[in-house]
């Protein structure tokens, strides 16, 4: 054990392993099952601070989210923080600044207007709300279009995804029973995210730990992409005529094995899509991963961009809020010519 004290922080939970071993082994969860031990073991203020402090606590998350917003307004006048604050620990790529205005400070439930039954809960992970809440106005207006009612959280806190993926077993445990609860209250038809990492969480890892919770989510909890293929694909508009490429989210093709629906949306919107080598390789963010080893993660995302870049493609289109932050960030801090986007940017 005390070999692995720092091994498991080279792996950037890709789940790629999972796929590959012939015997079927789940060397992810083996790797977590370590994670959590060490974490129980040797305790580090840092991530005891941030996942205790703020990640478990919706309103003082809230509140440290509103500060670094108005903080950011300051040094980041631009809508990105200057390279050489940020570079240290998040690497080559720009980090866009928080928003003033969350997505749930843009929408209130009560201004939704009733147009559905069919309601659907859209959980939008951190990301999408603090930074970029654009994309989640997005998707509520597209639901609309199809014809479901969004329905909004008053706050949202974090889905318990990173109190997971870093070994904090017991606190991601009260977490999931905090969102459950407030899910529960609402008893959507459906749950929607166009967080990967979000999605797999609730659906999956939620029922590992709450066993009353595991059907419920399993089945109506969706990605985006596998939500807006099924139920409202002839609603998509065909609004491009140039070539794309497609990077596959860890989590979304191996996590919840969406492979095939993000392709069709992108051809449907008018895409001509060209893969690249590799489409399925990591993007180097990774969560906490790219700040333990940004340079690691550094490396990665250059690979990743300049194989999109082989393609030709000006515009890489990828399903993760995560992702989108990495390679867009980087593209910029690299000078690329290339547009990063999240699908649902481009879907109206
Ligand atoms: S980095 Fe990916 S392939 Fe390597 S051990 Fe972790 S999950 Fe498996
Ligand atoms: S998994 Fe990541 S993006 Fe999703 S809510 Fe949690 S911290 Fe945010």
């Amino acid at each position: 054990m005390d070999e692995a004290k720092d091994i498991h922080n080279f792996c950037a939970s890709c789940l790629r392993c999972k796929e590959v071993c012939p015997a079927g082994i789940n060397i992810p969860d083996l790797i977590l099952s370590i994670r959590e031990e060490v974490v129980e073991k040797n305790k580090s203020a840092v991530l005891d601070l941030l996942v205790d402090g703020f990640l478990k606590k919706d309103t003082r998350f809230n509140s440290l989210m509103k500060l670094g917003a108005y903080a950011g307004k300051v040094v980041s006048p631009g809508g990105n923080f200057p390279l050489f604050l940020t570079r240290k620990f998040a690497g080559q790529k720009y980090i866009p600044a928080i928003s003033t205005k969350s997505l749930s400070d843009r929408y209130i439930q009560s201004s939704i207007k009733k147009i559905s039954n069919k309601r659907v809960l859209f959980f939008p992970g951190c990301l999408v709300e603090y930074i970029f809440p654009e994309i989640g106005e997005k998707i509520i207006k597209f639901l609309e279009k199809c014809s479901y009612q969004p329905i909004l959280l008053d706050k949202y806190g974090c889905c318990g995804g990173p109190a997971h993926h870093t070994g904090k077993k017991n606190a991601f445990i009260e977490i999931a029973r905090s969102n459950f609860s407030k899910i529960k209250a609402i008893d959507p038809d459906f749950i929607v995210s166009p967080c990967p990492t979000c999605t797999e969480v609730i659906k999956k890892r939620y029922g590992e730990v709450l066993p009353e919770a595991k059907d419920y989510l399993y089945k109506r909890t969706f990605d985006y992409c596998q939500f807006i293929f099924e139920t409202g694909f002839q609603n998509i508009e065909t609004r491009f005529d140039c070539i794309a490429t497609y990077h596959d989210p860890c989590h979304l093709r191996r996590g919840l094995g969406i492979t095939d629906e993000p392709r069709q949306i992108i051809k449907k919107l008018g895409f001509q899509l060209v893969e690249m080598d590799e489409y399925d390789a990591c993007c180097g963010m990774a969560g906490a991963f790219s700040l333990k080893l940004p340079k690691i993660s550094e490396e990665i995302m250059k690979k990743k961009l300049s194989k999109a870049e082989k393609t030709c493609a000006k515009n890489l289109i990828t399903a993760c809020p995560g992702c989108l932050l990495q390679l867009r960030g980087g593209a910029k801090a690299l000078g690329k010519d290339i547009d990063v986007k999240h699908l649902a940017e481009l879907v109206e």
